[in-house]
């Protein structure tokens, strides 16, 4: 592909805008030559500055605008199934924020559709996959060094969860990040899982269970323990650290700058995912632009979406049981391997 790359930004709220002014403004070797909202006053006003820009709150419409190559998908969930169909009818290389899709079922149509196209299009926003800081991790882990990994301990925590948000939402749409971050650092998929709650915590919304505690067991053996507290108060902290047999790796402890004065030392905590992970996501377009121009597809594929979305399903399952659950998982197409 030559030229610049015309991308449609499917879903302007916070993400999509995100991505929009990512594209705009950091990324280089691609623009902006679509959006589209079902709120079209949004699609419109963000679309004003961009030259050459058009707005629409159709997908198909956005997909068919003129210079449109490739597409990032920024919708809710539920809505991604049907734009990444849009996207295959069209042969359109695709960018999907997680979840692939919000279930095991739909992702699976999700790659049927795409192995009958022959070739990956998808590539899913699994963006820790691009943090400098996993990056190291899994370096220290792929070096093997010190043996087998044995343990992530994982901890999840936001200043605060939006309204919206469910007891399941911890699982599904919190937790979906370390599922894929411990697949992909480890290497391995995960067999089992189980969903504890200590005494939900005060600043917790109404009928929402935070925090929780989230095992996950690997194939291969290891144990991946997340604490996720979505209405801690005090800061975005995503933290991680592997265990092996003869040694250890910590990252997320942000610990970037630290002040010292009055007698006292500290520093900042983030309080917030788009500052935490600004450089992963921007990496993460950045790739994805160049290897799209470059006429290949990389990153977190539909089939990483859709162990994700089974884990979850496994995990949403204990939640509510209180009982170990198998995660069941199709073959893994020769596509994906
Ligand atoms: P949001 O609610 O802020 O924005 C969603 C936008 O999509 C809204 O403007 C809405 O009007 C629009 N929309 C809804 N249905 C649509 C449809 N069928 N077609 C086109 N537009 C539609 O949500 P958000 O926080 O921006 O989340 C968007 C996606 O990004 C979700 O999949 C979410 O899980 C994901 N997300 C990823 C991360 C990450 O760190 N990777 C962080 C937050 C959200």
């Amino acid at each position: 592909m030559s030229g610049t790359l015309g991308v449609a930004v499917i879903g302007t709220g916070r993400m999509g805008a995100d991505h929009v002014r990512r594209i705009d403004r950091y990324v280089s070797g691609a623009r902006v030559a679509a959006v589209a909202d079902l709120d079209g006053d949004r699609a419109k006003e963000l679309s004003a500055g961009l030259p050459g820009c058009t707005a629409h709150t159709d997908v198909a419409a956005a997909l068919d605008a003129p210079g449109v190559q490739a597409v990032v998908v920024a919708s809710p969930g539920p809505a991604h199934e049907e734009a990444l169909y849009e996207a295959f009818a069209r042969e359109l290389p695709v960018l999907c924020e997680k979840p692939l899709t919000p279930d095991g079922a739909g992702a699976l149509r999700v790659m049927e559709a795409e192995q009958r196209l022959g070739r990956r299009l998808v590539q899913v926003g699994f963006m820790r996959r691009h943090d400098a800081e996993y990056e190291q991790l899994k370096s220290w882990l792929d070096a093997g060094a010190h043996g087998r990994p044995l343990f992530l301990h994982c901890r999840h925590r936001n200043v605060s969860s939006p309204s919206f948000f469910t007891s399941e939402m911890l699982v599904n749409d919190s937790v979906v990040h370390e599922v894929d971050a411990a697949r992909w650092l480890l290497g391995q998929e995960i067999a089992a899982v189980t969903v504890m709650a200590p005494a939900t915590a005060a600043g917790a919304p109404r009928g929402v269970r935070d925090p929780q505690l989230v095992l996950l067991e690997t194939v291969g053996g290891a144990i991946v323990d997340v604490e996720v507290f979505v209405n801690c108060g005090f800061g975005y902290q995503v933290q991680c650290e592997a265990v092996c047999e003869t040694g250890s790796a910590r990252i997320g402890d942000g610990w970037s700058m630290v002040t010292q004065g009055a007698g006292r030392w500290g520093g900042a905590i983030d309080q917030d995912y788009t500052v935490r992970f600004s450089n992963a996501y921007d990496r993460q377009l950045q790739r994805w632009v160049e290897a799209t121009r470059a006429g290949r597809t990389e990153g977190p594929s539909a089939w990483d979406g859709y162990a994700a979305a089974a884990v979850c399903e496994a995990g949403v399952r204990a939640q509510r049981t209180g009982v170990r659950t198998t995660v069941e998982l199709v073959e893994r197409p020769p596509l994906y391997c």
